[in-house]
């Protein structure tokens, strides 16, 4: 069987919105550094590699805390300087 042009801009459609949906909560921890610190900068350009934590965050509360507490702790207002 031979895919149409159509079929593959289909899968390949397909696939990217797998891609840009769905990581685990393993995948999630492995990019949370990188999440938190893109965050902290400036969350306006965020790397698909991190926008697809942003997604998890969305639909898992667990990982959701976990990036809260990451969060606070990068905070530079939250650090022992701030008055
Ligand atoms: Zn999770």
């Amino acid at each position: 069987m031979m895919l149409t042009d159509e079929q593959l801009a289909e899968l390949a459609r397909l696939v990217a919105d797998t891609a840009a949906h769905e990581i685990d909560c393993d995948e999630m921890l492995a990019r949370a550094a990188a999440f938190v610190e893109a965050v902290a900068a400036g969350p306006d350009d965020l790397p698909e590699t991190l926008c697809v934590v942003a997604q998890h965050l969305r639909v898992c509360s667990e990982c959701r805390e976990e990036i809260d507490l990451l969060l606070e702790a990068h905070a530079p207002e939250n650090g022992p300087d701030a008055s």
